[in-house]
């Protein structure tokens, strides 16, 4: 990867009382990336993006930034700046004094801290609110004080844990986009911390999805949805039909299978297998139909529920063998409908290259 500003390698911390809260996690992350690292609460992000920052030291492990090693560097010489959850901002002093102090008690200039102040604002759009206090602002401009505040320090990392939680769900939308286009103005690398899947691939260029302190996978957000590595990653990542099945035999990248519902199946694989694997599916992928179709993998069933969602509807399916199945159908413009009702015998069926073959 060319432009590496953050190096982790090989980073542990284990806190006592025996939780290992990141287990020899090791990711590059390039300059002005906007990078997520996403995962269930207590997957360890919190912890690793506070040992970028200084805030929490590795057990063991290197962390590197701008090409140091930050081993002996507290928070406030180290190249990042950090967002909190809780948008921490000075209720006493107004917008513009809340981005200033942090020059302020660094001793820079007053032209060159009024200067800085003023394109930090512009940055985030709160020029025009530069002498309000905090708690004459709505909960969205209050975040972007605290954006300000980080930016003006012209950091080359800027850290955000959990930024958009606090807020309403139309204002996060919003929020979202603005710190992509943040982001892509102000060119420097953002790593977020969220357990959000949607603002994950709604924001980042590239994700590291975790779970149990450990990184299960690092790859952009269609990499992810299309090529999960794992049943964590297919399942965390949007909605996914996994289906149990056992491996017969292998003949190079070919598999032959026993799934359940499904009986005999020839799949491709990349890499050598296990006996018992996952057939995992997207529920955009699978197909409903009458009669019985001539190709791909198919399966009968009856459909036991309708869930309609404006341009598509969720239709789950009781297959064959207790084969659970969910498949989203675009609805028809005219009827608005899914074409199918409750009770309804069907035919689910995809093409087998549709389907993801995991190991774990
Ligand atoms: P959340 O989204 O809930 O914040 P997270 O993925 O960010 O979760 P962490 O906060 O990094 O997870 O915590 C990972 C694990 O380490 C958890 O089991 C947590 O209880 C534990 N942990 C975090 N901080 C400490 C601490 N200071 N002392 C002991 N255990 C801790």
């Amino acid at each position: 990867m060319s432009d590496i500003i953050v190096s982790i390698r090989n980073v542990t911390k284990a806190f006592p009382g025996g939780v290992t809260a990141v287990d020899n996690v090791s990711l590059d992350i390039a300059q002005n990336e906007f990078f997520a690292l996403l995962g269930p609460s207590g997957c360890g992000k919190t912890t690793l993006l506070r040992m970028i920052s200084g805030l929490e030291t590795p057990t063991s492990g290197q962390i590197i930034i701008g090409g140091e090693d930050m081993a002996f560097t507290p928070p406030n010489k180290r190249p990042t700046n950090m967002v909190f959850q809780s948008y921490a901002v000075f209720p006493h002093m107004t917008v513009e004094q809340n981005v200033a102090y942090g020059l302020k008690v660094t001793g820079v200039p007053a032209d060159e801290t009024r200067r800085r102040v003023g394109e930090a604002l512009e940055m985030v759009k709160l020029q025009a609110l530069a002498n309000r206090k905090p708690d004459q602002m709505s909960g969205g401009q209050r975040q972007r004080v605290a954006l300000a505040r980080a930016l003006v320090k012209r950091p080359k990392v800027l850290l955000l844990d959990e930024p958009l939680s606090a807020l309403d769900a139309k204002l996060r939308d919003d929020m979202r986009m603005e710190l992509t286009r943040l982001q892509e103005t102000v060119g420097i690398t953002f790593i977020i911390v969220t357990h959000d899947q949607d603002e994950a691939l709604s924001m980042a260029s590239r994700i590291a999805v975790m779970d149990k302190g450990a990184v299960q996978q690092v790859a952009t957000p269609a990499e992810l949805y299309e090529h999960p590595r794992n049943r964590f990653v297919a399942d965390f990542i949007g909605k996914v039909n996994l289906i149990e099945a056992r491996v017969l035999r292998q003949i190079g990248r070919k598999l032959d299978c026993e799934a359940r519902g499904l009986g005999r199946l020839e799949l491709q694989s990349d890499g050598l297998v296990g006996a018992k694997v996952a057939v995992a599916v997207r529920p955009e992928k699978l197909k409903l139909s009458m009669a019985e179709p001539a190709h791909g993998i198919r399966v009968r069933g009856v459909v036991q529920n309708v869930a309609y969602y404006g341009d598509t509807s969720h239709v789950t399916i009781e297959a064959v063998d207790g084969l659970g199945l969910s498949v989203t159908v675009q609805n028809d413009r005219r009827s608005g409908g899914a074409g199918v009702e409750r009770g309804q015998q069907v035919w689910v069926h995809w093409a087998p290259e549709d389907s993801i073959v995991l190991t774990e």
